[in-house]
């Protein structure tokens, strides 16, 4: 490779790195609205206090078990893995794939341009187009024999809490983001696009997670909601082998493709996966899981 490009990539990666320790620095100094760092505090607070106060499973204890591995999942997940290298690595991926389509003649990669639409429309279009490719994703996730055993770790959760919603595999925003990198790209979006539809799949995912009695009512069919969710960590589902209720945050896609299923109250099932008692417990040894033999 000439010297030129790899000192192009070398300074995206430096670039990058500090340029992310730089924003998130600022983001905690700065406690502001539009502030991610706080809004997960808040959110996470408000979801626990909705834990203490009207516990769906009233003998859950507060600190339930893997409460403070969780806590780390969410740390880890939301702001450690960005700075140590995933947001300076996925920039050099994004660079290196508009070079590799450049030159191969394609220079825009839009191909139906929104950039015109309202704002609430733009917001609109994201959110449900962006859903609907995570809700194939996960299906993906548990389709695929070793994107399962990078997904086990969110399905390694027993007692089911707010943070239960950001313990998952840093490969899983690996996967997420590669996949739906194209095709937001193809109606003109980039990944760290409108702050306030993070936020919304943000508050629903950590509400899907809270141990708190908030069935939505018909609403349920378009929302996903914790007695929903708890369905998709089920430990037994014999007759559905490749799992139930893929729905991020719109559950409507699993009742529009046939894969919704809330049979019963699901206040106590058993939750986890068969032989989860052989999966490990502590947070390295659960992210080199995937990457061992089988
Ligand atoms: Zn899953
Ligand atoms: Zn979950």
């Amino acid at each position: 490779m000439p010297m030129v490009v790899l000192e192009k990539y070398g300074n995206l990666l430096i670039n990058s790195t500090y340029g992310y320790a730089d924003y998130l620095w600022k983001e905690v100094l700065n406690p502001h609205w539009t502030n991610f760092f706080y809004w997960l505090l808040a959110l996470s607070l408000f979801c626990w206090l909705l834990e203490i106060i009207v516990p769906w499973r009233k003998g859950q204890p507060v600190l339930r078990r893997d409460f403070w591995l969780d806590g780390f999942y969410m740390f880890f997940n939301f702001f450690l893995f960005s700075l140590i290298g995933y947001n300076a690595l996925s920039d050099v991926g994004v660079e290196a794939f508009k070079e590799l389509m450049g030159r191969v003649g394609v220079q825009h990669l839009v191909v139906w341009d929104i950039a015109e639409w309202p704002v609430w429309a733009r917001l609109l279009t994201l959110f449900v187009v962006r859903d609907f490719i995570q809700w194939n994703v996960h299906l993906l996730l548990h389709r695929v024999e070793w994107l399962w055993r990078i997904h086990q770790v969110h399905h390694s959760v027993e007692e089911m809490g707010f943070a239960s919603h950001m313990r998952y595999h840093p490969m899983e925003t690996v996967i997420y983001r590669a996949l739906e990198y194209i095709p937001l790209a193809m109606i003109g979006f980039g990944l760290t696009d409108f702050f306030i539809v993070h936020l919304f799949t943000l508050a629903i995912g950590h509400l899907n997670h809270t141990n708190v009695y908030l069935p939505l009512g018909k609403l349920r069919y378009l929302l996903n909601n914790p007695q929903t969710h708890t369905w998709h960590h089920a430990k037994e589902l014999k007759e559905r082998r490749y799992g139930v209720n893929f729905a991020i945050t719109l559950s409507l896609w699993d009742y529009l493709f046939g894969t919704a299923y809330v049979p019963k109250d699901g206040k106590d099932i058993a939750l986890g996966f068969k032989g989860i008692e052989e999966f490990p417990r502590r947070f390295w040894k659960q992210l080199r899981y995937p990457f061992e033999r089988m």
